[in-house]
Protein backbone atom coordinates (compact mmCIF):
# COMPACT_ATOMS: atom_id res chain seq x y z
CA UNK A 1 0.00 0.00 0.00
CA UNK A 2 1.35 3.82 -1.09
CA UNK A 3 1.40 5.94 1.67
CA UNK A 4 1.72 10.10 1.16
CA UNK A 5 0.28 12.45 3.87
CA UNK A 6 -2.55 15.07 4.06
CA UNK A 7 -1.32 17.26 1.61
CA UNK A 8 -1.42 14.91 -0.96
CA UNK A 9 -4.51 13.76 0.28
CA UNK A 10 -5.52 17.35 0.14
CA UNK A 11 -4.56 17.10 -3.85
CA UNK A 12 -5.72 13.83 -4.71
CA UNK A 13 -9.13 13.87 -3.05
CA UNK A 14 -10.81 16.57 -1.29
CA UNK A 15 -9.62 19.17 -3.88
CA UNK A 16 -10.74 16.67 -7.42
CA UNK A 17 -14.04 16.60 -5.31
CA UNK A 18 -13.81 12.51 -4.48
CA UNK A 19 -14.10 13.00 -0.55
CA UNK A 20 -17.46 11.28 0.34
CA UNK A 21 -16.95 12.50 3.60
CA UNK A 22 -16.68 9.25 5.50
CA UNK A 23 -15.30 11.11 8.28
CA UNK A 24 -11.48 8.50 8.53
CA UNK A 25 -9.25 11.26 8.82
CA UNK A 26 -11.59 13.28 11.55
CA UNK A 27 -10.33 13.15 14.78
CA UNK A 28 -6.90 11.49 14.15
CA UNK A 29 -4.90 15.28 15.11
CA UNK A 30 -6.17 18.44 15.24
CA UNK A 31 -5.93 19.84 11.24
CA UNK A 32 -8.82 18.03 9.51
CA UNK A 33 -12.24 18.79 10.39
CA UNK A 34 -15.91 17.63 9.38
CA UNK A 35 -18.71 20.49 9.36
CA UNK A 36 -22.32 19.90 7.79
CA UNK A 37 -20.82 17.35 5.07
CA UNK A 38 -17.35 19.09 4.07
CA UNK A 39 -13.99 17.74 5.20
CA UNK A 40 -11.47 20.28 5.64
CA UNK A 41 -7.96 20.54 6.65
CA UNK A 42 -7.93 23.63 8.96
CA UNK A 43 -4.11 24.43 8.99
CA UNK A 44 -1.05 23.01 7.12
CA UNK A 45 0.77 19.69 7.77
CA UNK A 46 3.91 18.52 6.49
CA UNK A 47 3.54 15.17 7.44
CA UNK A 48 5.23 12.74 4.95
CA UNK A 49 3.03 9.65 5.82
CA UNK A 50 -0.42 10.07 7.50
CA UNK A 51 -3.12 7.71 9.26
CA UNK A 52 -5.48 10.24 7.14
CA UNK A 53 -4.35 9.19 3.78
CA UNK A 54 -3.51 5.65 4.66
CA UNK A 55 -7.47 5.39 5.75
CA UNK A 56 -9.30 7.40 2.85
CA UNK A 57 -10.76 4.46 0.85
CA UNK A 58 -11.01 7.14 -2.13
CA UNK A 59 -7.02 6.85 -2.72
CA UNK A 60 -4.58 4.08 -2.97
CA UNK A 61 -6.68 1.10 -2.05
CA UNK A 62 -5.46 -2.08 -2.60
CA UNK A 63 -8.05 -4.58 -3.39
CA UNK A 64 -5.73 -7.64 -3.77
CA UNK A 65 -4.07 -6.98 -0.38
CA UNK A 66 -7.55 -6.39 1.50
CA UNK A 67 -8.64 -9.37 0.45
CA UNK A 68 -5.72 -11.69 0.94
CA UNK A 69 -6.34 -10.11 4.25
CA UNK A 70 -9.42 -11.04 5.36
CA UNK A 71 -10.25 -13.83 2.79
CA UNK A 72 -7.10 -15.46 2.18
CA UNK A 73 -7.42 -14.53 -1.57
CA UNK A 74 -6.84 -11.71 -4.47
CA UNK A 75 -9.76 -9.72 -5.08
CA UNK A 76 -11.90 -12.02 -7.77
CA UNK A 77 -14.56 -8.83 -8.55
CA UNK A 78 -17.69 -10.77 -8.24
CA UNK A 79 -21.10 -9.05 -7.89
CA UNK A 80 -20.90 -9.52 -3.96
CA UNK A 81 -17.77 -10.14 -2.79
CA UNK A 82 -16.79 -13.49 -0.81
CA UNK A 83 -19.40 -14.65 1.40
CA UNK A 84 -20.63 -17.94 3.19
CA UNK A 85 -24.65 -17.46 2.98
CA UNK A 86 -27.43 -15.00 1.88
CA UNK A 87 -30.69 -15.22 4.18
CA UNK A 88 -33.41 -12.73 4.26
CA UNK A 89 -34.03 -11.41 8.10
CA UNK A 90 -35.61 -9.08 10.72
CA UNK A 91 -35.38 -8.09 14.51
CA UNK A 92 -36.88 -10.90 16.27
CA UNK A 93 -39.14 -10.93 19.36
CA UNK A 94 -36.44 -9.87 21.82
CA UNK A 95 -35.80 -6.52 20.30
CA UNK A 96 -38.01 -3.34 21.12
CA UNK A 97 -40.12 -2.08 18.37
CA UNK A 98 -38.83 1.09 16.85
CA UNK A 99 -38.16 3.11 13.82
CA UNK A 100 -36.56 0.59 11.82
CA UNK A 101 -35.87 1.41 8.37
CA UNK A 102 -36.86 -2.05 6.97
CA UNK A 103 -36.45 -5.10 9.41
CA UNK A 104 -34.56 -3.64 12.38
CA UNK A 105 -31.58 -6.48 11.44
CA UNK A 106 -28.60 -4.19 12.17
CA UNK A 107 -30.15 -2.77 15.16
CA UNK A 108 -31.08 -6.28 16.85
CA UNK A 109 -27.48 -7.63 15.56
CA UNK A 110 -25.75 -4.16 17.76
CA UNK A 111 -28.44 -4.81 20.33
CA UNK A 112 -27.26 -8.29 20.62
CA UNK A 113 -23.48 -7.67 20.45
CA UNK A 114 -23.81 -4.82 23.15
CA UNK A 115 -25.68 -6.90 25.79
CA UNK A 116 -23.40 -10.01 25.12
CA UNK A 117 -20.25 -8.36 26.12
CA UNK A 118 -18.99 -9.42 22.02
CA UNK A 119 -18.32 -5.28 21.55
CA UNK A 120 -18.14 -2.78 24.69
CA UNK A 121 -18.85 0.22 21.81
CA UNK A 122 -21.00 0.73 18.94
CA UNK A 123 -20.11 3.45 16.14
CA UNK A 124 -23.38 4.41 14.81
CA UNK A 125 -25.56 7.13 12.90
CA UNK A 126 -28.36 9.20 14.91
CA UNK A 127 -29.42 12.36 12.92
CA UNK A 128 -30.08 16.45 14.26
CA UNK A 129 -32.57 16.92 11.53
CA UNK A 130 -31.65 16.03 8.31
CA UNK A 131 -28.13 16.14 9.60
CA UNK A 132 -26.31 12.63 10.41
CA UNK A 133 -24.59 12.60 13.21
CA UNK A 134 -22.23 10.01 14.28
CA UNK A 135 -22.42 8.56 17.88
CA UNK A 136 -20.63 6.07 19.82
CA UNK A 137 -23.47 3.93 21.86
CA UNK A 138 -22.42 1.57 24.84
CA UNK A 139 -26.38 0.82 26.19
CA UNK A 140 -27.85 -2.19 24.03
CA UNK A 141 -31.64 -0.10 24.45
CA UNK A 142 -29.99 2.70 23.20
CA UNK A 143 -28.94 1.18 19.60
CA UNK A 144 -32.42 1.79 18.81
CA UNK A 145 -32.13 5.82 19.06
CA UNK A 146 -29.99 5.66 16.22
CA UNK A 147 -32.11 3.18 13.93
CA UNK A 148 -33.07 4.41 10.70
CA UNK A 149 -31.68 5.71 7.41
CA UNK A 150 -30.40 8.83 6.63
CA UNK A 151 -29.62 9.26 3.44
CA UNK A 152 -26.80 11.99 3.18
CA UNK A 153 -23.18 10.95 3.31
CA UNK A 154 -22.12 10.83 7.07
CA UNK A 155 -19.09 11.25 8.55
CA UNK A 156 -19.80 8.13 10.75
CA UNK A 157 -15.85 6.68 11.36
CA UNK A 158 -14.81 10.20 12.93
CA UNK A 159 -16.58 8.20 16.06
CA UNK A 160 -15.09 5.68 15.57
CA UNK A 161 -11.51 7.15 15.56
CA UNK A 162 -12.77 8.80 18.82
CA UNK A 163 -13.77 5.44 20.48
CA UNK A 164 -10.11 3.68 19.70
CA UNK A 165 -9.04 7.49 21.52
CA UNK A 166 -11.34 6.54 24.12
CA UNK A 167 -9.54 3.25 24.32
CA UNK A 168 -12.91 1.13 23.79
CA UNK A 169 -11.28 -2.39 22.71
CA UNK A 170 -14.10 -4.55 21.33
CA UNK A 171 -16.08 -1.94 18.80
CA UNK A 172 -18.52 -2.20 16.52
CA UNK A 173 -19.41 -0.12 13.63
CA UNK A 174 -22.50 0.02 11.10
CA UNK A 175 -20.86 1.47 8.14
CA UNK A 176 -21.93 2.21 4.30
CA UNK A 177 -19.10 0.54 1.72
CA UNK A 178 -16.97 3.12 1.31
CA UNK A 179 -16.74 3.47 5.07
CA UNK A 180 -16.38 -0.29 5.42
CA UNK A 181 -13.45 0.13 3.03
CA UNK A 182 -11.72 2.51 4.98
CA UNK A 183 -12.07 0.23 8.22
CA UNK A 184 -10.76 -2.83 6.40
CA UNK A 185 -7.60 -0.39 5.62
CA UNK A 186 -7.40 0.96 9.27
CA UNK A 187 -7.46 -2.99 10.65
CA UNK A 188 -3.75 -3.45 8.59
CA UNK A 189 -1.56 -1.24 10.62
CA UNK A 190 -0.76 0.70 7.39
CA UNK A 191 1.58 2.36 9.38
CA UNK A 192 2.82 -0.73 10.58
CA UNK A 193 2.65 1.19 13.97
CA UNK A 194 4.45 -1.74 16.71
CA UNK A 195 1.88 -0.65 19.11
CA UNK A 196 -1.39 -1.26 16.63
CA UNK A 197 -3.84 -2.99 18.36
CA UNK A 198 -7.07 -4.24 16.39
CA UNK A 199 -9.96 -2.73 18.25
CA UNK A 200 -12.49 -3.23 15.65
CA UNK A 201 -14.55 -6.71 16.75
CA UNK A 202 -17.52 -6.15 14.60
CA UNK A 203 -18.09 -4.89 11.12
CA UNK A 204 -21.60 -4.73 10.04
CA UNK A 205 -21.94 -3.00 6.60
CA UNK A 206 -24.76 -1.57 4.66
CA UNK A 207 -26.06 -1.94 1.08
CA UNK A 208 -25.57 1.36 -0.88
CA UNK A 209 -25.98 2.37 -3.84
CA UNK A 210 -25.70 6.04 -3.70
CA UNK A 211 -26.01 8.98 -0.73
CA UNK A 212 -26.43 12.55 -0.85
CA UNK A 213 -24.23 15.26 -0.47
CA UNK A 214 -25.83 17.18 3.00
CA UNK A 215 -24.45 20.54 1.40
CA UNK A 216 -26.97 20.50 -1.72
CA UNK A 217 -29.35 18.39 0.24
CA UNK A 218 -30.04 21.26 3.47
CA UNK A 219 -31.03 23.97 0.27
CA UNK A 220 -33.13 21.66 -1.72
CA UNK A 221 -35.40 20.53 1.24
CA UNK A 222 -35.37 23.91 2.46
CA UNK A 223 -36.81 25.46 -0.66
CA UNK A 224 -39.61 23.18 -0.14
CA UNK A 225 -40.59 22.36 3.84
CA UNK A 226 -39.39 24.00 7.12
CA UNK A 227 -36.32 22.28 7.32
CA UNK A 228 -36.59 22.10 11.46
CA UNK A 229 -40.10 20.59 11.09
CA UNK A 230 -39.00 17.59 9.47
CA UNK A 231 -39.37 14.89 11.32
CA UNK A 232 -38.69 11.49 9.06
CA UNK A 233 -36.97 11.21 5.61
CA UNK A 234 -37.59 7.25 3.84
CA UNK A 235 -37.20 6.05 0.27
CA UNK A 236 -39.86 3.52 -0.16
CA UNK A 237 -38.35 0.83 -2.16
CA UNK A 238 -38.54 0.39 -5.86
CA UNK A 239 -41.01 0.96 -8.02
CA UNK A 240 -42.19 3.45 -5.50
CA UNK A 241 -39.16 6.22 -7.49
CA UNK A 242 -39.97 8.97 -4.69
CA UNK A 243 -38.45 10.13 -1.54
CA UNK A 244 -41.14 11.17 1.03
CA UNK A 245 -40.00 13.45 3.27
CA UNK A 246 -42.66 13.81 6.88
CA UNK A 247 -43.07 16.76 9.31
CA UNK A 248 -45.24 14.98 11.52
CA UNK A 249 -48.63 13.86 10.03
CA UNK A 250 -47.90 15.76 7.03
CA UNK A 251 -45.93 14.40 4.26
CA UNK A 252 -44.31 15.83 0.97
CA UNK A 253 -43.11 13.96 -1.81
CA UNK A 254 -40.10 14.40 -3.95
CA UNK A 255 -39.19 12.42 -7.24
CA UNK A 256 -35.51 10.50 -7.16
CA UNK A 257 -35.00 11.48 -10.63
CA UNK A 258 -34.77 15.22 -8.84
CA UNK A 259 -33.10 13.62 -5.58
CA UNK A 260 -30.50 11.79 -7.94
CA UNK A 261 -28.98 15.46 -8.84
CA UNK A 262 -27.52 15.64 -5.74
CA UNK A 263 -25.63 12.70 -5.21
CA UNK A 264 -21.78 13.67 -5.46
CA UNK A 265 -19.93 12.62 -8.30
CA UNK A 266 -17.89 10.17 -6.16
CA UNK A 267 -20.25 7.56 -5.31
CA UNK A 268 -20.16 6.90 -9.75
CA UNK A 269 -16.74 5.53 -9.24
CA UNK A 270 -18.07 3.37 -6.45
CA UNK A 271 -17.53 -0.46 -6.70
CA UNK A 272 -19.06 -1.82 -3.90
CA UNK A 273 -22.42 -1.85 -3.58
CA UNK A 274 -22.77 -4.58 -0.23
CA UNK A 275 -20.29 -3.56 1.79
CA UNK A 276 -17.79 -6.69 0.95
CA UNK A 277 -15.44 -5.89 3.77
CA UNK A 278 -17.65 -6.40 6.56
CA UNK A 279 -18.19 -9.01 8.62
CA UNK A 280 -22.33 -9.00 7.98
CA UNK A 281 -24.31 -7.07 5.18
CA UNK A 282 -27.31 -5.85 5.42
CA UNK A 283 -29.55 -4.17 2.63
CA UNK A 284 -33.37 -3.89 2.04
CA UNK A 285 -35.39 -6.86 0.47
CA UNK A 286 -36.84 -6.21 -2.63
CA UNK A 287 -40.59 -6.59 -2.29
CA UNK A 288 -40.78 -6.72 1.58
CA UNK A 289 -40.24 -3.13 3.40
CA UNK A 290 -40.48 -5.23 6.57
CA UNK A 291 -37.52 -7.40 5.89
CA UNK A 292 -33.65 -7.44 5.25
CA UNK A 293 -31.38 -9.19 2.96
CA UNK A 294 -28.41 -10.43 5.16
CA UNK A 295 -24.80 -11.49 3.84
CA UNK A 296 -22.76 -13.22 6.34
CA UNK A 297 -19.15 -12.81 5.31
CA UNK A 298 -16.71 -14.30 8.18
CA UNK A 299 -16.78 -16.75 10.92
CA UNK A 300 -17.11 -13.99 13.53
CA UNK A 301 -20.03 -12.80 11.45
CA UNK A 302 -21.73 -16.18 11.55
CA UNK A 303 -21.31 -16.79 15.15
CA UNK A 304 -22.78 -13.77 15.91
CA UNK A 305 -25.49 -14.10 13.64
CA UNK A 306 -26.24 -17.71 14.79
CA UNK A 307 -26.24 -16.76 18.76
CA UNK A 308 -28.62 -13.76 18.04
CA UNK A 309 -31.18 -16.13 16.31
CA UNK A 310 -30.43 -18.68 19.13
CA UNK A 311 -31.48 -15.96 21.70
CA UNK A 312 -34.69 -14.40 19.80
CA UNK A 313 -32.90 -11.25 18.68
CA UNK A 314 -33.00 -11.95 15.11
CA UNK A 315 -35.21 -14.38 12.82
CA UNK A 316 -33.54 -15.25 9.51
CA UNK A 317 -34.75 -17.58 6.29
CA UNK A 318 -33.36 -18.95 3.17
CA UNK A 319 -33.51 -15.92 0.69
CA UNK A 320 -35.59 -16.70 -2.51
CA UNK A 321 -34.08 -17.92 -5.80
CA UNK A 322 -35.69 -14.60 -7.39
CA UNK A 323 -34.19 -11.74 -4.83
CA UNK A 324 -30.68 -13.17 -4.88
CA UNK A 325 -30.41 -13.09 -8.69
CA UNK A 326 -31.90 -9.41 -8.21
CA UNK A 327 -29.05 -8.86 -6.14
CA UNK A 328 -26.63 -9.90 -7.89
CA UNK A 329 -27.36 -8.72 -11.17
CA UNK A 330 -27.98 -4.73 -9.42
CA UNK A 331 -24.34 -5.20 -7.32
CA UNK A 332 -22.81 -6.74 -10.33
CA UNK A 333 -24.26 -3.26 -12.78
CA UNK A 334 -22.67 -1.01 -9.96
CA UNK A 335 -19.27 -2.57 -10.08
CA UNK A 336 -19.06 -3.06 -14.04
CA UNK A 337 -20.17 1.03 -14.27
CA UNK A 338 -17.77 2.33 -11.75
CA UNK A 339 -14.92 0.06 -12.79
CA UNK A 340 -16.06 1.30 -16.47
CA UNK A 341 -15.74 4.75 -15.43
CA UNK A 342 -12.38 4.68 -13.23
CA UNK A 343 -10.42 2.39 -15.65
CA UNK A 344 -11.51 5.36 -18.59
CA UNK A 345 -10.23 7.73 -16.31
CA UNK A 346 -6.88 6.21 -15.47
CA UNK A 347 -7.68 5.69 -11.68
CA UNK A 348 -6.90 1.90 -11.60
CA UNK A 349 -3.55 0.73 -11.25
CA UNK A 350 -1.88 4.07 -12.33
CA UNK A 351 2.10 4.42 -12.89
CA UNK A 352 3.52 3.66 -9.66
CA UNK A 353 5.03 7.41 -9.38
CA UNK A 354 1.33 8.29 -9.54
CA UNK A 355 -1.67 7.97 -7.28
CA UNK A 356 -3.80 5.53 -7.77
CA UNK A 357 -7.81 5.96 -6.70
CA UNK A 358 -7.75 1.40 -7.11
CA UNK A 359 -4.88 -1.57 -7.52
CA UNK A 360 -5.72 -4.56 -8.17
CA UNK A 361 -4.72 -7.45 -10.91
CA UNK A 362 -5.29 -5.87 -14.41
CA UNK A 363 -7.33 -9.23 -15.39
CA UNK A 364 -9.31 -8.97 -12.77
CA UNK A 365 -10.25 -5.46 -14.10
CA UNK A 366 -10.65 -6.77 -17.67
CA UNK A 367 -12.78 -10.13 -16.52
CA UNK A 368 -15.24 -7.36 -14.52
CA UNK A 369 -15.22 -4.78 -17.68
CA UNK A 370 -15.12 -7.20 -20.45
C1 LIG B 1 -26.91 6.24 2.39
C2 LIG B 1 -27.55 4.89 2.38
C3 LIG B 1 -27.88 4.29 1.16
C4 LIG B 1 -28.46 3.01 1.14
N1 LIG B 1 -28.75 2.42 -0.06
C5 LIG B 1 -29.27 1.16 -0.10
C6 LIG B 1 -29.53 0.50 -1.33
O1 LIG B 1 -29.28 1.05 -2.41
N2 LIG B 1 -30.05 -0.77 -1.29
C7 LIG B 1 -30.31 -1.40 -0.10
O2 LIG B 1 -30.75 -2.56 -0.10
N3 LIG B 1 -30.06 -0.80 1.08
C8 LIG B 1 -29.54 0.46 1.11
N4 LIG B 1 -29.26 1.06 2.30
C9 LIG B 1 -29.44 0.27 3.54
C10 LIG B 1 -30.84 0.32 4.07
O3 LIG B 1 -31.34 1.62 3.93
C11 LIG B 1 -30.88 -0.08 5.55
O4 LIG B 1 -29.88 0.62 6.26
C12 LIG B 1 -30.59 -1.54 5.74
O5 LIG B 1 -31.48 -2.30 4.98
C13 LIG B 1 -30.74 -1.92 7.22
O6 LIG B 1 -32.06 -1.85 7.61
P1 LIG B 1 -32.47 -2.09 9.13
O7 LIG B 1 -33.94 -1.99 9.27
O8 LIG B 1 -31.78 -3.31 9.58
O9 LIG B 1 -31.76 -0.80 9.79
P2 LIG B 1 -31.99 -0.15 11.23
O10 LIG B 1 -32.10 -1.21 12.26
O11 LIG B 1 -33.05 0.88 11.12
O12 LIG B 1 -30.55 0.56 11.45
C14 LIG B 1 -30.04 1.47 10.49
C15 LIG B 1 -28.57 1.64 10.79
O13 LIG B 1 -27.99 2.42 9.74
C16 LIG B 1 -27.02 3.29 10.28
N5 LIG B 1 -27.01 4.47 9.39
C17 LIG B 1 -28.07 5.26 9.11
N6 LIG B 1 -27.71 6.21 8.25
C18 LIG B 1 -26.40 6.04 7.98
C19 LIG B 1 -25.46 6.72 7.16
N7 LIG B 1 -25.80 7.77 6.41
N8 LIG B 1 -24.18 6.27 7.15
C20 LIG B 1 -23.81 5.18 7.91
N9 LIG B 1 -24.67 4.49 8.70
C21 LIG B 1 -25.95 4.91 8.71
C22 LIG B 1 -27.46 3.60 11.70
O14 LIG B 1 -26.34 3.72 12.54
C23 LIG B 1 -28.30 2.37 12.10
O15 LIG B 1 -27.54 1.52 12.90
C24 LIG B 1 -28.71 2.35 2.35
C25 LIG B 1 -28.40 2.96 3.59
C26 LIG B 1 -27.81 4.21 3.59
C27 LIG B 1 -27.46 4.85 4.92
S1 LIG C 1 -10.92 9.83 4.58
FE1 LIG C 1 -13.09 10.13 4.08
S2 LIG C 1 -13.52 12.21 4.79
FE2 LIG C 1 -11.29 12.04 4.65
S3 LIG C 1 -10.75 12.74 2.57
FE3 LIG C 1 -11.01 10.52 2.43
S4 LIG C 1 -13.19 10.27 1.85
FE4 LIG C 1 -12.94 12.37 2.62
S1 LIG D 1 -22.21 4.87 -3.24
FE1 LIG D 1 -20.23 4.23 -2.40
S2 LIG D 1 -19.10 6.15 -2.11
FE2 LIG D 1 -21.26 6.69 -2.28
S3 LIG D 1 -21.99 6.72 -0.15
FE3 LIG D 1 -22.46 4.69 -1.00
S4 LIG D 1 -20.71 3.46 -0.40
FE4 LIG D 1 -20.08 5.58 -0.16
Amino acid sequence: MKIFGPNELLEAVINKNLCIGCGACIHLCPYFRSYKGKTAMLFPCTLEEGRCFAYCPKIEVDLDELSQQYFGRSYEGGPLGNYLSIHTAQAGPKVKKASFQAGGTVSALMSFALAKGYIDAAVLTDKEGILPVPRVITDADEVLTCSSSKYSASPTLSALNQAMTDEYTKIGVVATPCQVLSVAQMRMNPLEKEDFVDSVALVVGLFCTWAIDFRTFAPFISERVDITTITKVDIPPPPSEIMEVYMGEEKIEIPLNEIRELVPETCSYCIDMTSEFSDISVGVLEGRPDMNTLIIRTDRGQKIVNEAVQEGYLVIEDIPEENLEHLMWAAGNKKKRAFAKAKEEGMINAEEDKKSYLRLQPKTVKEITG
